[in-house]
C-alpha cells in the first residue's frame, strides 16, 4: 500500500469535503481494473497540519524556489519526513500556488515536484486526480513543447494529458499503460 497525505490550505468546509470525496473516488477507481493499484490518501492530522500551514505560508515559501518548501516540510512535519508524497489544495492567490507558478509556465492549475503537489484549480476533479497521480510517480503524457497537442501515450483521452476536463476525458479509458505501470511500481 502506498500512501500520500493531503491538506486544504485556508479553504472552507465544503471544499474540504469535496476534495475528500474526489480522493476516495480516485482510490476506489485505482483499486479496480484496469489499474488494480493499492494507494491511500490520508488527511494530515491536526498537529502536523498546523506545522505544515506555517511552512506553506512562511516567507521562505514566498521567496525561495519550490524545493525549499519541500525540504522544510520534510524537516518540520514528522509524517512527511518518513513518507513525503503530499497534496496541498489551495486558492490560486495563495503563497504555495504563486511559488508553484514561478517554477513553470505550464503550472496554470497545479504543480508537482519532489513529492509535493500543489493544486489551485479546485472545481475540476480530473485535474485533482492528475496531480494526485503524480504523487505516485506517474509522469505527464504531453509534450512540454506542445502541451495542447496529442498525448504521447496510446490514449488520446489520457488523464495525464495537459488539461483534463469533462470534455476531454468523457467515457473513454483514461489510464494509459505507462500510468498503470507507474502506479503498480514501487511499494513503500
Ligand atoms: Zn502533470
Ligand atoms: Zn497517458
Amino acid at each position: 500500500m502506498r500512501t500520500a497525505y493531503w491538506h486544504c490550505l485556508d479553504l472552507d468546509a465544503s471544499r474540504w469535503d469535496q476534495v475528500g470525496r474526489w480522493l476516495e473516488e480516485l482510490t476506489e477507481m485505482l483499486a479496480s481494473p484496469p489499474a488494480m493499484a493499492e494507494v491511500a490518501f490520508c488527511r494530515l492530522a491536526a498537529s502536523a497540519a498546523e506545522i505544515a500551514e506555517a511552512v506553506l505560508q512562511s516567507p521562505v515559501t514566498a521567496s525561495e524556489p519550490f524545493r525549499a518548501t519541500v525540504m522544510l516540510l520534510r524537516q518540520k512535519v514528522a509524517p512527511l519526513g518518513r513518507c513525503m508524497p503530499m497534496m496541498v489544495c489551495c486558492r490560486p492567490d495563495s503563497i504555495p500556488a504563486r511559488t508553484a507558478r514561478c517554477e513553470s509556465l505550464l503550472a496554470q492549475w497545479g504543480y508537482c515536484c519532489l513529492g509535493l503537489s500543489v493544486l489551485y484549480k479546485l472545481d475540476n476533479k480530473w485535474i485533482l486526480w492528475h496531480e494526485a497521480l503524480h504523487l505516485f510517480g506517474v509522469n505527464d503524457c504531453y509534450d512540454n513543447d506542445n502541451p495542447q497537442g496529442p498525448t504521447i501515450c496510446e490514449l488520446p483521452h489520457c488523464l495525464m494529458q495537459y488539461a483534463p476536463s469533462d470534455a476531454t476525458i468523457g467515457a473513454e479509458p483514461f489510464l494509459c499503460s505507462r500510468t498503470i505501470k507507474a502506479l503498480r511500481g514501487r511499494g513503500t
